[in-house]
């Protein structure tokens, strides 16, 4: 039973109503389609009655019931885009070279061709895809904040974001406020073994991210891009880093990496992953000033530098004191 009322034709007065539940069949484009609607009885004649949110109600079933059949968007992940990436629906329409309201009328409950609902599932599913369409289509954009609000929606959800509770920052911060003179270069050394011995040591890995197999070696990409600008110069640290921020890890791996291998100049530490398999594996064939973009892959990492701490005879963080030297020994001669 229902508090409003509504006007029955049968009985000329305004009555109340129930509603039920009910199988019922609609035709969209010449094709019928079984949804399950609803339908309300007036409760003194029984007749069928009209009410306009259970006539909206079943209209929306049925379209909801289209598109599961031909596979397309469902409204509520249309709906969801906006919020997930901070974008407006004029300029997500203006972004993929779409009519300026073609994206409002989605939203609005206009089903999208086939085409258009594929662009769109891909972009509701994959951040990374959508990260592509913008800053390929940015220009397309009236104005920059858009541009910038969605970007960093993207890179949220991307996990690319300097988070807080990135482990690869505290990683980071801690090497850049313990070593001296550190250029980007050793930087991104360092993180690798740090992140190969820590897999040695405990079977896992101390953080997410991938690195590369660059010209230079094992490269983390967004790491690059943070502090490119240094080029081969050390990273000023009072600037890059806040006192406040750096965590005190207090990991035995972290602090040998930093004793043992942080010693050695960002070219060095090349030069030994250079002869590491890891990086020869993802470089494959390329050619040695070929740009690449090859994932090392991380079990590639732990492998190797479980077999190194086997190899050595390891049985603490202090031993890697052991393959350091032996690298150094081996691409340098004694000294
Ligand atoms: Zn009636």
């Amino acid at each position: 039973m229902e508090d409003k009322k509504v006007f029955c034709e049968e009985c000329r007065n305004d009555v109340n109503y129930i509603i039920e539940e009910t199988q019922m069949v609609g035709m969209i484009k010449g094709e019928a389609y079984q949804y399950r609607g609803k339908v309300a009885h007036c409760v003194d004649c029984q007749c069928e009655i009209y009410v306009a949110e259970v006539h909206d109600y079943n209209l929306k079933a049925l379209y909801d019931e289209y598109r599961k059949q031909n596979d397309i968007i469902s409204l509520e992940h249309i709906r969801e885009i906006c919020e997930k990436y901070a974008i407006g629906k004029r300029p997500l329409s203006l972004l993929l070279g779409w009519g300026e309201q073609t994206f409002s009328r989605y939203y609005e409950g206009d089903i999208p061709t086939k085409q258009y609902s594929n662009t769109l599932k891909k972009i509701y599913e994959d951040p990374n895809f959508y990260y592509g369409v913008l800053n390929e289509n940015k220009n397309n954009l009236k104005l920059e904040q858009a541009y910038k609000k969605s970007k960093a929606a993207v890179e949220l959800l991307m996990g690319r974001a300097d988070g807080e509770n990135k482990k690869i920052n505290h990683v980071i911060k801690y090497l850049l406020s313990e070593c001296e003179d550190i250029t980007p270069l050793a930087l991104q050394k360092l993180l690798y073994y740090v992140q190969g011995f820590y897999y040695a040591f405990h079977e896992k890995f101390l953080f997410e991210e991938d690195c590369q197999a660059w010209v230079h070696g094992p490269v983390y990409p967004e790491v690059y891009h943070r502090y490119k600008e240094y080029l081969f110069n050390p990273i000023d640290t009072s600037k890059e880093v806040e006192f406040s921020e750096i965590i005190d890890l207090e990991d035995a791996i972290i602090d040998s990496v930093i004793k043992y291998l942080g010693c050695y100049s960002g070219k060095v530490l090349e030069r030994f992953t250079h002869t590491e398999q890891p990086w020869l594996a993802a470089r494959g064939e390329y050619r040695a000033v070929e740009i690449s973009n090859e994932i090392i892959c991380k079990e590639d990492i732990g492998r190797y530098f479980k077999h190194i701490k086997s190899t050595y005879n390891m049985s603490n963080p202090n031993d890697i004191k052991l393959y350091a030297e032996s690298m150094f020994t081996q691409l340098y001669g004694d000294i």
